[in-house]
C-alpha cells in the first residue's frame, strides 16, 4: 500500500513505525532491494521523499514535471571549474520516473577492475550476469523498434552506416509498451516505460510492502554502534513540513541515490571511519549538439534516445537524444530565428564519457547538497573528441547547416568548419556539459580504509545498515547505470535476506 505522509502522520505529531528492514528510497536501488526483500518474506517498508504518480497524472511540460518530479525543481549543479547540471528524479521510482529507458549492462572491462576491488561476484560470468537477466525479463528490456525510433534517431543512424562505422545499434529500453510520443524526461504519460514505480515497487506491495512517501529521512537512529532505524520530516504535497516520524527497523538500506545517501550519513556523523563519504563522485559528462536537414526530422517525434555508437577505446558512449521543442528551441534559437518551421528539420545527438575527474558530495550549512566536480584537462579533451565524432556523422547523413557544439558560434555549412570549430582549446564553458549519473560516494570495497560499503552492502561501520544505490560503484561504469544498480540491489538484497 502507497500512503502519504499527510495521511499518516496527521496530528500525531511523532509517528511512529516497525519494519523488518527500512529503505530508504524508491529509485533504481531502493525499489530493487525493497523488492527482493519483500518476496523473501520481509515486513518491507520503504520511505519516499516525494510523492506517488500514476501516468495519467503527467503533464509533458518541463516547468510542470521540473518541479514535482526532480530533486531541487532541477535546479541542481554541480560547482567547480564552470556550473555542470546534475538532474536526479524524486517521487515513487526516483530518476527512473525521468530517465530515457536505456538500459545496457556493465562493460566486462569494467567489471573486471570492479573485482579487483573485492566485487568477485561482479566478475564477467560470475552471479551477477543471471541477476542481469532478470532484471531486464522483469523490465521487458528489448532492442528500440526502428517503427519507433522515427526521425531522429534513423537519421543518426544513416550516417553511421554511411561512415561505415561498426559500432552502432539501436538502444535497449526498458520500455515494453513505448509509442514513441518523446517525453521521457517528463514522466511517461503512457505507462509505457517500466520504471520503478510500475515494477519493482508493486510487486514488492503484493508481497507486502509498504510505501510512505513525503518522508524525508534526516537521521540514522543508532544504539550502541547499531542502526536501529532512521527518523525525519513529514511533507506536505507541496514540501511544507507537517511532523515527524521515526521508523524502528531490524535492518536499513539507504538508496537515496549517489547525492541523497552520502548526504545522509554526513548528517548522522556516522559511517565514515574511511573519510570517503562523499569523494570520488563520478558523473558521466556529457555534451550534444544539433544539425539540420533539408528533409523533415520531427526530432520530438519517437524515442528520445534510441540510437547509439560504442567508442569503446575511448571510454565514450554516443547517444541520439531528444526533448520537447520549448527546451530545443532555447538552443536552437540562434539558429532558427524567426522562422519555428526549421525547428522540423532539426536532428540532435549527444555523448557521455566514462569521467576520469571525480567530485565531492557534502551537506551546504541549509542542509542540501553540496556538490563540488572539476572536469579535468582529459574529460574536456574527450567531450571535444565526441562532438568532432557526432558532426562527423551528422555531415555523411546530409546535414546542410551544423551547430559544432560550441556556444556562441554560428551554424556552418561543411564539415570542415564544424572541425575547425571544435579546435583543441574549445573551453569548458563554451561547451552545453551536463550530467545525470550520479555514482561513486559511497564506494564498495574490501579495504574498510579505502571504501563505505563491503562487497555484500553492509556499512564498514555501522551494523545493521546497508547502502543499495548508485554510490555504491567503485569506479565510473562508463554506461547508463541504471539496470546495473537494480542489479548489485538485487543481489545485496539476497545477501540480506540470507541472513548477511
Ligand atoms: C533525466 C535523467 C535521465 C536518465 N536516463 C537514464 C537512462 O536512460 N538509462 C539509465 O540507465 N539511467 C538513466 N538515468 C540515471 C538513472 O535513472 C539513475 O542513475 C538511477 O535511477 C539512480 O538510482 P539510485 O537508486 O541511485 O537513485 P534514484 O533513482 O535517484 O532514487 C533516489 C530516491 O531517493 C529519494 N531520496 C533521496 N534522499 C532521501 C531522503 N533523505 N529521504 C527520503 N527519500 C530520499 C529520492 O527522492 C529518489 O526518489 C537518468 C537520470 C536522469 C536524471
Ligand atoms: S517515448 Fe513516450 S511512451 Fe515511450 S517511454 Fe518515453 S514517454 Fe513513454
Amino acid at each position: 500500500m502507497i500512503r502519504s505522509a499527510q495521511e499518516l502522520v496527521g496530528s500525531a505529531g511523532t509517528a511512529i513505525w516497525q519494519a523488518d528492514v527500512c529503505v530508504v528510497g524508491t529509485g533504481a536501488g531502493g525499489a530493487a532491494v525493497g523488492h527482493t526483500l519483500a518476496k523473501a518474506g520481509a515486513k518491507v517498508l520503504f520511505l519516499e521523499e516525494g510523492r506517488s504518480w500514476a501516468p495519467e497524472q503527467f503533464v509533458p511540460k518541463p516547468s510542470v514535471a521540473y518541479r514535482n518530479l526532480y530533486q531541487d525543481r532541477n535546479t541542481r549543479v554541480m560547482e567547480g571549474k564552470s556550473y555542470i547540471p546534475l538532474p536526479g528524479g524524486r517521487g515513487v521510482g526516483g530518476s527512473t520516473l525521468v530517465n530515457s529507458g536505456i538500459c545496457f549492462r556493465a562493460p566486462d572491462r569494467v567489471r573486471r577492475r570492479w573485482s579487483s576491488f573485492g566485487l568477485d561476484w561482479a566478475a564477467p560470468g560470475g552471479e551477477l550476469d543471471a541477476i542481469y537477466g532478470e532484471v531486464e525479463a522483469l523490465l521487458g528490456v528489448a532492442k528500440t523498434d526502428p517503427s519507433q525510433a522515427r526521425g531522429n534517431n534513423l537519421i543518426f543512424k544513416k550516417g553511421v552506416e554511411r561512415l561505415g562505422h561498426p559500432g552502432g545499434d539501436f538502444i535497449s529500453r526498458n520500455a515494453p509498451g513505448c509509442v514513441g510520443c518523446g517525453v521521457c524526461q517528463l514522466g511517461c504519460p503512457t505507462g509505457g516505460k517500466a520504471s520503478a514505480d510500475l515494477t519493482f515497487i508493486p510487486e514488492a506491495m503484493d508481497s507486502g510492502a509498504e510505501v510512505h512517501t513525503g518522508c524525508r529521512v534526516e537521521r540514522i537512529l543508532l544504539e550502541r554502534g547499531r542502526c536501529i532505524g532512521v527518523e525525519g520530516i513529514a511533507l506536505s504535497p507541496d514540501d511544507r513540513s507537517i511532523g515527524r516520524f521515526q521508523v524502528r527497523a531490524g535492518k536499513t538500506v539507504l538508496a537515496g541515490s549517489a547525492v541523497g545517501t552520502p548526504l545522509l550519513l554526513w548528517r548522522s556523523g556516522t559511517g565514515n571511519r574511511s573519510g570517503q563519504v562523499g569523494k570520488n563522485l563520478h558523473v558521466h559528462p556529457g555534451t550534444g549538439t544539433i544539425a539540420f536537414f533539408d528533409e523533415e526530422i520531427r526530432l520530438w517525434d519517437g524515442v528520445t534516445q534510441g540510437y547509439y555508437v560504442d567508442l569503446e577505446d575511448e571510454d565514450i558512449v554516443i547517444e541520439t537524444f531528444s526533448a520537447t521543442p520549448e527546451t530545443y528551441y532555447t538552443l536552437a534559437r540562434r539558429s532558427v530565428g524567426g522562422d519555428l518551421r526549421k525547428m522540423n528539420r532539426m536532428a540532435s545527438c549527444g555523448a557521455m564519457i566514462a569521467d576520469r575527474s571525480s567530485g565531492t558530495v557534502r551537506p551546504a550549512p541549509d542542509g542540501r547538497p553540496e556538490i563540488a566536480y572539476s572536469l579535468g584537462e582529459e574529460d574536456r579533451a574527450r567531450l571535444i573528441r565526441s562532438l568532432r565524432f557526432i558532426n562527423t556523422v551528422y555531415a555523411a547523413a546530409g546535414a546542410v547547416e551544423l551547430q559544432a557544439g560550441v556556444t556562441g558560434v554560428p551554424t556552418v555549412r561543411t564539415l570542415d568548419e564544424a572541425l575547425a570549430q571544435l579546435h583543441p582549446d574549445v573551453a569548458l564553458h563554451e561547451m552545453n556539459v551536463y550530467a545525470s549519473h550520479p555514482q561513486g560516494t559511497c564506494r564498495m570495497g574490501v579495504d574498510p580504509d579505502e571504501s563505505v560499503v563491503r562487497p555484500d552492502g553492509r556499512t564498514h561501520d555501522v551494523e545493521a545498515l546497508y547502502v543499495a544505490d548508485g554510490s555504491l560503484f567503485p569506479e565510473a561504469l562508463g554506461v547508463n547505470p541504471q539496470i546495473t544498480i537494480m542489479s548489485l540491489a538485487v543481489w545485496i538484497g539476497r545477501r540480506m535476506a540470507a541472513g548477511g
